[in-house]
């Protein structure tokens, strides 16, 4: 008879995912490639992106979601670049709006993973010390962070000419002008503890095109929310001229690590 008792289960270690929604056709870019395909520095952007979460250590998996007919070249794309060996990779075709592709990504995390970030493919030059601030933040017991920063505008609440379509020439009554110093713009990564952000997409309902915003589908549900200092570079690339800011952003970085 052995006298040997079974070795207790190892509770198994929590992991950090990062999931990027990458299937958006990015009109407002102009018409062409879609808009995670598109080059920044001869390299795309969802690259870029990848990079991004990839380069923090505490992130192991990497779930990309691709445009619908897309999961075959983004799959390409990955297997094609030099990218961290400690990072596994899985692609997954997206949906229509953006609060389908997230939970398309959600779907394809396995068990062991506790922490998820939800990062935009558009935003392909977040600092790695973003990244880490955020993740560190969850782990300390937050169930949702946003990177965010002040605003350099001031913002008006109008009541829009054209609901959802600001018309140009077309004057809009103003309603209020919230107190700039307590508005923040919100950036990617968003940090959450995994069943946090799974609950609220099983149970938050958002009419139209569907939540922008992971954390606001939190709020909803009553969870609290906390921001963490966001970073400059974490800028949405949306419209043309981002891709300048881009371009020069990545220039600066090579003449830097030149030295
Ligand atoms: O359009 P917008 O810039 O707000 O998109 C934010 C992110 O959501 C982008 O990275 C885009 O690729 C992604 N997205 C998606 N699926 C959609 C629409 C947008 O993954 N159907």
């Amino acid at each position: 008879m052995s006298s040997m008792s079974p070795t207790p289960a190892e509770p198994s270690p929590s992991r950090t995912a990062a999931v990027i929604p990458a299937a958006g056709r990015g009109v407002r870019l102009g018409p062409g490639t879609p808009k995670a395909l598109r080059a920044l520095g001869g390299t795309p952007m969802l690259i870029h992106a990848v990079r991004a979460m990839a380069a923090s250590r505490a992130v192991t998996l990497v779930v990309l979601v691709a445009p619908p007919d897309g999961a075959a070249e983004v799959k390409n794309l990955i297997d094609g670049h030099a990218l961290p060996e400690r990072t596994d990779y899985v692609v997954v075709p997206g949906g229509a709006t953006r609060q389908e592709s997230v939970r398309l990504g959600l779907d394809a995390l396995p068990d062991d993973v506790s922490v998820v970030l939800v990062h935009d493919a558009a935003r392909p030059l977040v600092p790695v010390d973003t990244v880490d601030a955020v993740i560190e933040a969850v782990r300390d017991g937050a169930p949702a962070v946003v990177p965010a920063l002040p605003l350099a505008d001031t913002v008006k609440e109008v009541e829009p000419a054209e609901p959802g379509v600001p018309e140009p020439g077309v004057p809009e009554p103003v309603l209020s002008t919230p107190v700039r110093a307590r508005l923040r713009a919100v950036q990617t990564p968003q940090g959450f503890d995994r069943d946090t952000l799974v609950r609220a997409h099983e149970s938050v309902a958002v009419d139209g095109e569907g939540a922008t915003d992971d954390a606001g589908m939190v709020e909803r549900l009553g969870a609290p929310v906390v921001v963490v200092p966001g970073h400059e570079e974490a800028f949405k690339v949306t419209r043309p001229l981002d891709l300048v800011l881009a371009e020069a952003v990545l220039a600066r970085r090579r003449a830097n690590d030149g030295f």
